[in-house]
C-alpha cells in the first residue's frame, strides 16, 4: 500500500515538471508565433504604403523598378512564405482571400503604370490605387484581428495551464500535510506503545525485586519459628521490601495520577518552617547513621506563612534530599538551604537548594534526569533503591505550582538541584486557625475511637487474607465483623438484617459473583431506613483516581486504597460515623 503511493506521488511530481516544461514551450513557441504574426501585421502596412508611394512616383514620372521588384517579393512571400524576409503565412481564410485579391490587383496595377510610362492616361492608375488602397487596408485589419485573436488564445491557453499546475501544486501540498499529520499521529501512538510497554517491563522488574525478597525471607522465615532473633530479623527484611514496594506502588499511582492531569494541588495556609522541621527530623538519623553532614538552613526566611500544598512541596524537597544522601558517600555534606529572593505584601519568592558532595551526574543524564524511569547506572537501584520516578513527580509538582526546577552537577563532585516557587503569601493569624481545625479533627478521631466499640462492620471481601489482615485491625479497635465472601451475599445480610444493625460497611471492588460497585449500587437501592444513609467504604487495590471516581458514583462514602494503613483505616472509620 505504502509502496503503491509512494509510485503515485513520484508519478504526480513526473507530470507536475512535465507540465511546467510544457508551460514553459507553450510560452516560447507562443511568442514566437506573436512575434511573427506581428510582423506580418507590419509588412502588409507597408505594402499599403509603399505602393501609394510608388503610384505617386509614377504618374509624376519617375519610374521606380527597384520599388516594384521588392513589393513583387513581399506579396509573394506574405502568400506563400518564400523570401528573404522570413515571413510567417497566416493560416486564416480571410487574409489569404485578401491577398489573392490584392495580387491579382497588383498584376494589373503593373500593367498600367507600363502604360502611363508609355505616355497613357494616369487616371485609371490613380483610381486602381485607390482600390488597392482599400484591399490593403483590410488586409492588414484581418491580420490585425487574426493576430489579436493568436494573442487572446494563447492567454487562455497558459492561464489553464498555470491553473492545472498550481492546481496540482497546492493538491500535492495538501496531501503531503495530511500524509505528514498521519505519519506523526502513528509516530506518537508507536512511541506511546513503545512507552507503555517498557513502563510495564520496568515496573514489572522493579516490583519482582522486593517481591523476591519478601518470599525468600518468608520461606527463610519458615525456618526459623524457634529462633526469635532470626526470626525477627526475616520480619525486619519482609518489612524493608514491603515498604519499598508500597513507595513503589505510591510512586506510580501519583505519576499516573499526574499523567491524567487528575491532581489536584492543595491551596492551604501552612507554615514553611515547619516542612523544613520535618525533613530536618526525618533525615537527622539517617544521615548520622551514614556519616553524612546534613544542614537545613532557612533561617533567612521571614514571610514562613503561605498557602499552597504542603504535602506536595514536603514530597519534592524530600526526594532531593533523599537523592543527596542516597548518592553521598560518608565523610561527604548534604545542604538544603531556602533563600527568599523577593518579597511583596501579597507573595514570596523562593529558592531552594539541595548540594551535596556525592558521586555527580553526567552531562548526557542530566538532559533526561527528570523524565520518568531514568536512572544513571543499571545498578542504581540494585545498589541505592529507588524507582527512578521520583524527580519525574517531583519537577511535574513543582511545573504544577508554576516554578521551575534545575540541576547543576560534575561526575565525581556532586550535585547541586534548585527550586524556584512563587507563594502566596497569608497573616500567621491564619496558620493558628487551620492549626487549631486539625487539632479539634485529632481530637474527635481520639474521641470516636471509644464508639467503635459498639460498632458492627460488614466487610465485603472475597480474599480471605485480606478479610483476616482487617478484621485483626478492626479488633485492635474492639469492633465486631461480619464478613461476606462476596457482593451478592453481602447484599443479601445487609438485606436480611434488622435496620441499622451495621454502623459501615466496608466493600471490596473486584469480587467474584457481584462487585463492589454493583454491590453498593443495590444496597443504595433497597427501601429500608438504612439504605442510603449506611456509610460505604470502598476498599481496592486500584487506587487510580477514576476508579475513586467510579466508587463514589456508584454510591460509596468513601475509598482505601490496599494495602490498607491501620491510622487511615481508623482515621476513616471515625469520620465516616462521625
Ligand atoms: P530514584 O532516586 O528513585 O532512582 P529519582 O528520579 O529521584 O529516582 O532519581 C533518578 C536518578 O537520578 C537516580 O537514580 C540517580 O541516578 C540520579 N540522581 C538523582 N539525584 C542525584 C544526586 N543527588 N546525585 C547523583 N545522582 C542523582
Amino acid at each position: 500500500m505504502g509502496e503503491i503511493k509512494k509510485r503515485l506521488n513520484l508519478l504526480v511530481q513526473i507530470f507536475l515538471a512535465v507540465l511546467f516544461c510544457l508551460i514553459n514551450v507553450v510560452a516560447v513557441v507562443s511568442m514566437l508565433h506573436m512575434q511573427g504574426n506581428a510582423r506580418v501585421v507590419n509588412y502588409t502596412g507597408i505594402v499599403r504604403g509603399a505602393t501609394q508611394r510608388l503610384v505617386k512616383q509614377e504618374i509624376n514620372g519617375r519610374a521606380n523598378d527597384d520599388l516594384i521588384r521588392y513589393l513583387d517579393g513581399i506579396l509573394t512571400e506574405l502568400t506563400t512564405g518564400e523570401g528573404e524576409n522570413v515571413l510567417n503565412v497566416i493560416p486564416d481564410a480571410a487574409y489569404q482571400d485578401l491577398m489573392e485579391q490584392m495580387r491579382k490587383s497588383w498584376g494589373e496595377m503593373k500593367d498600367a503604370i507600363m502604360d502611363v510610362r508609355q505616355g497613357a492616361d494616369p487616371g485609371r492608375l490613380f483610381d486602381m490605387s485607390e482600390s488597392y488602397f482599400e484591399l490593403a487596408n483590410q488586409a492588414v485589419s484581418a491580420s490585425e484581428r487574426y493576430s489579436e485573436s493568436r494573442v487572446t488564445n494563447t492567454i487562455g491557453t497558459l492561464v489553464c495551464m498555470d491553473a492545472g499546475f498550481i492546481l496540482l501544486f497546492v493538491l500535492l501540498g495538501v496531501n503531503r500535510r495530511r500524509r505528514t499529520r498521519v505519519q506523526l499521529a502513528l509516530e506518537s501512538a508507536q512511541q506511546a506503545s513503545r512507552a507503555k510497554s517498557s513502563f510495564l517491563s520496568q515496573i514489572s522488574h522493579e516490583i519482582r525485586t522486593p517481591m523476591n525478597g519478601i518470599i525468600g525471607m518468608t520461606a527463610i522465615a519458615r525456618k526459623y519459628v524457634d529462633e526469635p532473633e532470626k526470626l525477627t530479623d526475616c520480619l525486619d527484611k519482609i518489612d524493608l521490601s514491603s515498604g519499598y514496594l508500597l513507595s513503589l506502588l505510591n510512586d506510580v499511582l501519583d505519576m499516573s495520577r499526574i499523567e491524567s492531569g487528575k491532581i489536584r494541588l492543595e491551596h492551604k495556609p501552612f507554615d514553611l518552617k515547619e516542612v523544613f522541621e520535618r525533613i530536618s527530623i526525618m533525615f537527622r538519623q539517617k544521615a548520622e547513621d551514614s556519616g553524612v553532614r546534613l544542614e537545613i538552613l532557612y533561617g533567612g526566611l521571614t514571610a514562613t506563612a503561605v498557602v499552597g500544598d504542603n504535602l506536595r512541596l514536603s514530597q519534592i524537597l524530600v526526594n532531593l534530599v533523599s537523592n543527596a544522601l542516597k548518592f553521598t558517600q560518608a565523610g561527604g555534606s548534604v545542604t538544603l538551604e531556602a533563600r527568599q529572593t523577593a518579597l511583596s505584601e501579597s507573595r514570596v519568592e523562593l529558592e531552594f537548594v539541595v548540594t551535596d558532595t556525592g558521586i555527580g551526574i553526567s552531562e548526557t543524564f542530566q538532559a533526561h534526569i527528570f523524565d520518568p524511569f531514568e536512572q544513571e547506572r543499571e545498578g542504581t537501584a540494585r545498589q541505592y533503591g529507588g524507582t527512578g520516578l521520583g524527580l519525574a513527580i517531583s519537577s511535574n509538582f513543582v511545573k504544577m505550582m508554576g516554578g521551575d526546577i534545575s540541576v547543576s552537577s560534575r561526575l565525581g563532585e556532586g550535585s547541586r538541584f534548585i527550586v524556584h516557587l512563587s507563594l502566596e503569601r497569608t497573616a500567621p493569624e491564619a496558620l493558628l486557625q487551620a492549626e487549631k481545625v486539625a487539632e479539634g479533627m485529632m481530637n474527635a478521631q481520639e474521641a470516636s475511637a471509644d464508639r467503635f466499640k459498639d460498632m458492627l462492620i460488614l466487610l465485603a471481601e472475597d480474599n480471605e487474607i485480606n478479610a483476616e489482615i482487617v478484621a485483626a485491625l478492626l479488633d485492635d479497635r474492639g469492633v465486631r465483623v461480619e464478613w461476606a465472601g462476596d457482593g451478592k451475599a453481602a447484599v443479601e445480610m445487609f438485606t436480611a438484617s434488622p435496620e441499622d444493625t451495621y454502623s459501615l460497611i466496608l466493600m471490596d471492588i473486584q469480587m467474584p459473583v457481584m462487585g463492589g460497585l454493583e454491590a453498593s449500587q443495590a444496597i443504595r437501592a433497597l427501601n429500608r431506613g438504612d439504605a442510603r444513609s449506611v456509610p460505604i467504604i470502598g476498599l481496592s487495590a486500584n487506587a487510580f483516581q477514576e476508579d475513586i471516581d467510579k466508587a463514589l458514583q456508584s454510591g460509596m462514602s468513601g475509598y482505601l486504597a490496599k494495602p490498607i494503613v491501620p491510622e487511615l483505616l481508623y482515621a476513616t472509620l471515625s469520620e465516616a460515623v462521625a
